[in-house]
C-alpha cells in the first residue's frame, strides 16, 4: 500500500468512469473483491460485469491481470479504459516483441492498472515468472464458462488457470460469465479452485426482449417479412442475423443487400481487416444488419441492437440466451426471433455425432440440444422455460413472448402420433420428414413407387392434416424424445424406446396446435 489512503469504489466509479451509482450487485461484488475475496459472478450480458473487476483494479495496489479469450474484446476494453485515463494494456499475439517488452517493463515498474492477456499466454512459464516480479492486484477471469465442458464454449487453455490459485494464493480471483446453469456453475468453481469464493448470481431475465420462435418454411422470406413489418425495413434499425455456416452467412448477407438492406457479413473465414472493418461499421453506424456466425458477438457492446434473428438453431439454450442477449442492452424493446425446422435438428445432431468428442461429451451435447428443442416446441411461456433452465423458477407467464401473446392450444395428439410413428416404422426407419409425410398423405410419386410404399398399411392414413402440420407433429415427436433423427446416415427418423407405450396405446401424447402458416400472411412468422 502507498502512504495515502486508496479511493473508495464509489469515488472511482464517479471520478474515473463518470457513473453516479452502482447497478445491481456491482457494489457487493466489488467490496468483496477489494477486501481480497474470491468471487464467481454470474450476470447477464449488459449487466455491467467489467466494472466488477475494473473498479477493484483501481482500488487495490498493483496490476490487475485480466484473462480474456478474444483479442478483439481485449482491444475494445483497453481502448475504452485508456480514454478514461486508466493505464491499461493488452498482451496478445497482435503485439510486436518491442511492444511486449514495454508492457512488461511497465508491469514490473507498477505503471499499469490493468493488463489483459490471453489464457494461453498467462500460463507460460516466462509470463508466470514475470508475474512473480510484479505486485498483482487481482486476477479476473472473463468468460469463465470457457473452463467448463458443460459450458457452450469450452477452451482447454482455461483449465490451466487453476494454477493461479496454487501459485498466487493471496491474490483474489474473480471469475465472470453471462451464461452458466447450475452444473456449469459448480464446474467452474471446481475447476478454477474457487472453493470458498462467493457466488454472485444476478437475475437472468431480460424483460425488454420479446422471444419468438417460428416454424421454418422459407426462412429468408420469413426474416424479410419480420424485418419489414417490425423493424421499419431497410436502414431503419440495427440487428444481428445468426446463421450456422459461413456460406449461408455470405448468401444471406448478399440476399439482404439485394433487398436494400445494409447487410454485412462476419465469420471466421473472412480476413481479419474485413472482419474488423465490418464490426466497426456495425458499432458506429445505424441501421446495419450484421449477418454472422457465432464468431461474432462476444464482448460486442452496442446498446441499440433492436433484433437478433436466428436462421438456424443455436447449439444450446445457453448459446441462445447469450446470442439473443445482445439485443436491447439499452433496455428498450427488442426482438429475439428464430426460425427453426427439423433439418436444423438433424444437422446439429450430425455435428455432435461426427465430432471428435468423447461419448460422455456427446451425451452432454445431445442433452443440451434436447433442452433447446424443448424451448422450441413448448406450449408454455418461452421466458419461463428459459429462466427455469438457468435455475430461476417461480416467475409467472411473461406476456412478452409468442406463446404468451398468442397462446398455443394443446390437444390430445395420441392418434396422430401413432400414425406418424407407425409410418416411420413401416417405411423401415430409413427416411426423413419429406418421404414419411408423402406416405402419410398417400402421394403416389416416384420415390413411393420405387420403394413400393403405396402398398403399406400406413399409405394415405394421414390425409386429415396438411404436410405443414405433419412437419409440426414430427418436430414435436422429436422434441418429446419419441422419435430420434439418425445422425449416422442422412437424417432418417428412428423409433426410440420411449415411443413403445404410445404405439401400444398405453400412453397419451399432447401436441401443440401450431398456427397455420397460410392463415393470414402477416402473422406467418409467429408461432
Ligand atoms: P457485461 O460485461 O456484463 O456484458 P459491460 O461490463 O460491458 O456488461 O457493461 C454494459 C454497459 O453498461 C456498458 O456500457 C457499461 O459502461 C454500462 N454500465 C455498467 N455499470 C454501470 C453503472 N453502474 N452505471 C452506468 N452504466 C454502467
Ligand atoms: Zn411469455
Amino acid at each position: 500500500m502507498t502512504g495515502f489512503s486508496m479511493p473508495t469504489p464509489l469515488q472511482i466509479l464517479n471520478s474515473v468512469f463518470g457513473f453516479p451509482a452502482f447497478r445491481g450487485q456491482q457494489a457487493e461484488v466489488i467490496e468483496h473483491v477489494v477486501a481480497g475475496g474470491d468471487a464467481l459472478v454470474l450476470m447477464p450480458t449488459g449487466a455491467g460485469k467489467s466494472l466488477c473487476y475494473q473498479v477493484p483494479a483501481l482500488c487495490r495496489d498493483g496490476v490487475a491481470v485480466v484473462v480474456s479469450p478474444l483479442i478483439a474484446l481485449m482491444q475494445n476494453q483497453v481502448e475504452a479504459l485508456n480514454q478514461l485515463g486508466v493505464r491499461a494494456a493488452a498482451l496478445n499475439s497482435a503485439r510486436s516483441l518491442d511492444e511486449v517488452r514495454v508492457i512488461e517493463r511497465r508491469m514490473r515498474a507498477g505503471e499499469l492498472d490493468l493488463v489483459y492477456v490471453a489464457p494461453e499466454r498467462l500460463v507460460l512459464p516466462g509470463f508466470l515468472a514475470l508475474l512473480d516480479e510484479c505486485r498483482i492486484a487481482l486476477f479476473a477471469i472473463d468468460e469463465a464458462h470457457c473452463v467448463s465442458q458443460w459450458g457452450h464454449d469450452f477452451r482447454p487453455e482455461y483449465l490451466q488457470l487453476a494454477l493461479l490459485h496454487e501459485r498466487f494464493p493471496h491474490v483474489p480471483r474473480i471469475a465472470l460469465t453471462a451464461t452458466a446453469d447450475g452444473p456449469t456453475r459448480r464446474d467452474i468453481a471446481e475447476r478454477l479452485n474457487l472453493g470458498d469464493g462467493r457466488h454472485f448470481v444476478a437475475g437472468f431475465d431480460r424483460p425488454n426482449i420479446r422471444y419468438r420462435i417460428a416454424a421454418k418454411n422459407n426462412a429468408r422470406e420469413q426474416l424479410l417479412r419480420f424485418l419489414a413489418a417490425e423493424h421499419g425495413g431497410p436502414g431503419a434499425e440495427s440487428g444481428i442475423v445468426y446463421c450456422l455456416s459461413r456460406a449461408k452467412v455470405e448468401e444471406t448477407a448478399s440476399w439482404l443487400a439485394g433487398k436494400g438492406y445494409t447487410a454485412l457479413a462476419y465469420h471466421a473465414g473472412l480476413d481479419q481487416p474485413v472482419r474488423a472493418a465490418n464490426q466497426e461499421r456495425f458499432l458506429r453506424e445505424d441501421g446495419i444488419v450484421m449477418v454472422a456466425t457465432i464468431a461474432f458477438g462476444m464482448g460486442i457492446d452496442k446498446p441499440d441492437v433492436r433484433f437478433v434473428a436466428h436462421l438456424d438453431l443455436p447449439k444450446s439454450l445457453e448459446a441462445y440466451y447469450q446470442e439473443t442477449g445482445r439485443a436491447g442492452r439499452d433496455g428498450m424493446p427488442a426482438d429475439a426471433w428464430m426460425a427453426y425446422g427439423l433439418e436444423d435438428v438433424a444437422k446439429l445432431g450430425q455435428f455432435i455425432a461426427s465430432s471428435p468428442s468423447s461419448d460422455a461429451q456427446k451425451r452432454i451435447e445431445r442433452g443440451k440440444l434436447n433442452a433447446l428443442l424443448g424451448l422450441c416446441e413448448t406450449a408454455r411461456c418461452r421466458r419461463q422455460v428459459l429462466l427455469e433452465y438457468f435455475g430461476e423458477t417461480g416467475a409467472g407467464p411473461c406476456g412478452n413472448c409468442d406463446t404468451c401473446l398468442e397462446p398455443v392450444a394443446s390437444f390430445d395428439g395420441t392418434e396422430l402420433a401413432r400414425k406418424a410413428l407407425s409410418c416411420v416404422y413401416r417405411t423401415g426407419e430409413s427416411f426423413g420428414a419429406g418421404h414419411v409425410i408423402d406416405v402419410l398423405l398417400g402421394k403416389d410419386n416416384d420415390k413411393v413407387q420405387r420403394f413400393g410404399h403405396q402398398n403399406l398399411s400406413t399409405f394415405g392414413i394421414g390425409t386429415e392434416l396438411p404436410a405443414e402440420q405433419w412437419r409440426s407433429v414430427l418436430r414435436q415427436l422429436v422434441a418429446a424424445g419419441l422419435l430420434a433423427i439418425d445422425t449416422e446416415g442422412h437424417g432418417a427418423f428412428k423409433l426410440t424406446e420411449a415411443c413403445r407405450p404410445v404405439l401400444r396405446g398405453e400412453a397419451r401424447v399432447d401436441l401443440r396446435r401450431d398456427p397455420l402458416p397460410a392463415r393470414g400472411k402477416a402473422k406467418a412468422s409467429a408461432g
